[in-house]
């Protein structure tokens, strides 16, 4: 086979990664005439689209969150479900990153490129796992790229937080998180611990919440936090968006110790900065070691860096003998760390 250059095929243009043959963007700006979206994040499903293909959850993540402008017309596939679009042959693969999150690929003309849009390796009870998809070119992402960022084991991080709240039973814990992913992740490993309490949610974070329930993933009690009691809230744990904790919002909480769950958290100045006293370790995205791990993995021997700190990647692909490309797309990590 002498495959066409990738480049030929896959190409960038204003509304970003575009394949040629199929006719189709991949998790474009908003106005796309036809877009293939990996998740729900609002930096992946952005609005005003023509046709959205995505999984149905991921269709249903932008229902919630963008209602009437989410696109005029949807196409709901399964994982594994082949489809043709154009000339190419699209499939979905869980990326395990959040409900609903999915690896596109695309083969043409025996030639086969997997988007991964955002995903980790590491177990998450609220989404499928991700699937390694054997491929010629990966589209990687690279949110923690850097040798540094090692995530370590969620469920000892939410262990931290019932610990804390064992130590200071008159105190609220309230927890910065993000709403799609985070958030549910963090009450099911909180579960998953033997934790049966109420968890008390900003209000922000609960239409989310329902969608998961809606899809199966339990969750257990939820209970507002706004409105509740203030002695009520004492000794429990209270999740918010992360823009919240520092704010007006959280301070008539019971004696607040303030949390936020983020890959971030392994940066000390940064949790220091945003005035986090118990930072945890949780990460929705792959760290170093899954990241180089994926890349051989697949067996590609060409991969683009979507997004990140991609300088350390693309060092680190083309000692290996690979082909790199950094496609410095921008507009990209707004939402989900
Ligand atoms: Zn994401
Ligand atoms: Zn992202």
């Amino acid at each position: 086979m002498t495959p066409e250059r990738f480049e030929t095929w896959l190409t960038v243009d204003r509304k970003g990664l575009y394949c040629r043959p199929g006719g189709f963007h991949i998790d474009p700006y908003g106005g796309a005439k036809r877009a293939v979206v990996t998740h729900g994040h609002s930096d992946h499903a952005r609005p005003g689209h023509d046709h959205v293909l995505a999984t149905r959850e991921t269709l249903g993540v932008m229902q919630v969150r963008l209602g009437k402008t989410a696109q005029k017309e949807s196409q709901a596939v399964a994982y594994g479900e082949r489809v043709s679009i154009g000339d190419v042959a699209v499939t979905l693969f869980p990326a395990g990153h959040v409900l609903g999150s999915a690896q596109v690929l695309i083969e043409w003309k025996g030639a086969r490129a997997v988007v991964s849009g955002d995903y980790k390796r590491s177990s998450d009870p609220t989404c499928l796992g991700f699937e390694l998809v054997p491929c010629h070119l990966f589209i990687t992402e690279a949110t923690f790229a850097l040798p540094v960022f090692q995530h370590g084991d969620a469920s000892e991080e939410a262990a931290k937080l019932l610990k804390s709240r064992a130590q200071f039973p008159d105190r609220a814990h309230v927890v910065g998180v993000y709403g799609l992913g985070k958030c549910q992740r963090l009450i099911a490993l909180l579960r998953g611990a033997g934790y049966d309490r109420p968890i008390y949610l900003h209000g922000a974070l609960s239409e989310c919440c329902a969608l998961y329930e809606s899809f199966g993933v339990r969750l257990g009690a939820l209970k507002p936090a706004t409105g509740a009691p203030r002695d009520e809230l004492k000794g429990q744990i209270v999740l918010a968006p992360p823009s919240a904790i520092a704010d007006r919002w959280s301070r008539r909480l019971p004696d607040p110790v303030t949390a936020f769950a983020s890959g971030w958290m392994r940066v000390r100045a940064r949790a220091r900065q945003q005035g986090v006293e118990l930072p945890l370790v949780i990460s929705d995205h792959a760290d170093w070691r899954e990241l180089v791990a994926t890349i051989a993995e697949t067996g590609a021997e060409e991969v683009w860096v979507t997004h990140g700190r991609e300088d350390a990647l693309l060092h680190h692909i083309e000692t290996s003998g690979l082909r790199g490309r950094a496609l410095a797309l921008i507009g990209r990590e707004d939402e989900d760390q």
